[in-house]
């Protein structure tokens, strides 16, 4: 079993009106195998957390820590969190002129690894993941993401997530954009990589709808900055048929 672990972790932006504080004393554990959902409302904080664990240049951590099995996250590299296990969707460019999928995907795989797959299993995984992402055969010849619909994007990063096989997937808001088919076989796929591999997800979504496939171990209100209630599956329900209305009405 691998932990990622977050303490009281507080991370700044810089603005034009100076130093903002967004996270405001996050504190959350994660193990393999385990499904962690954020909800919470738009401007709570949610993004920052995903760009923070992601090593986003722009976001400064001022105090608290993020560990892997008690390796400091926050003193790797981009490339060094991706091979100690954390899948972070931002970190992939959104195009990559002139670098097919296929190599694009070999290229990653390779260094994520630190040795190259075998060609024979790889070429046969590779199909085997697009076919279950009904991700059509010639996207392996296209240009990473270059004119993919919303829907192709996640797909493609479903598979790298089914690919890479990661310890630790964070998942910004995935479900945005996709329609039912999309979402139930996006769904499918993150189910799959947490059952074959024990991968440990969280899961950002600002709507439960995602849930319905995608079955939270638990769930994280944040509001804030913080989070301010936590959970099991049931809390999502109730999100679902209340909205995030009483967290922000407390000091009305
Ligand atoms: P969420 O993902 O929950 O919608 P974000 O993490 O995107 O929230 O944003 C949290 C807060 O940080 C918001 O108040 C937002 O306005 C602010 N924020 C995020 N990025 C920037 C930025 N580049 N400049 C100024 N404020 C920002
Ligand atoms: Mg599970
Ligand atoms: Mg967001």
């Amino acid at each position: 079993m691998s932990t990622l672990e977050i303490k009281d972790l507080h991370v700044s932006i810089d603005t034009e009106q100076g130093s903002k504080e967004i996270l405001k004393g996050v504190t959350l554990t994660i193990n393999t195998n385990e499904t962690h959902a954020i909800m919470g409302p738009n401007g709570s904080g949610k993004s920052t957390l995903a760009a923070t664990i992601a090593g986003h240049p722009r976001y400064n951590v001022t105090s608290g820590t993020i560990t892997l099995d008690g390796e400091d996250v926050l003193e790797m590299s981009v490339d060094e969190r991706a091979k100690a296990g954390l899948f972070l969707a931002m970190q992939y460019p959104v195009e990559v002129p002139g670098v097919t999928m296929t190599n694009f995907l070999r290229t990653a795989k390779t260094a994520i690894d630190g040795e190259a797959p075998k060609l024979r299993t790889w070429t046969k995984d590779v199909k085997e993941a697009m076919g279950k992402l009904k991700i059509d055969a010639d996207f392996a010849q296209r240009n990473v993401n270059e004119g993919f619909s919303g829907g192709e994007k996640k797909r493609v990063e479903i598979l790298q997530l089914e690919l890479f096989k990661p310890k630790f997937a964070v998942l910004d808001e995935t479900d945005s954009g996709l329609d039912v088919d999309a979402l139930k076989i996006v769904s499918e796929g993150v189910n799959r990589a947490q059952n074959e591999n024990q991968m440990g997800t969280l899961l950002i979504t600002h709507y439960t709808r995602i849930l319905r496939y995608i079955k939270p171990d638990f769930v994280h209100v944040f509001v804030d900055g913080k989070i301010a209630e936590q959970g099991g599956p049931e809390l999502a329900d109730r999100l679902e048929e209340e909205g995030y209305d009483r967290f922000l009405n407390v000091n009305a």
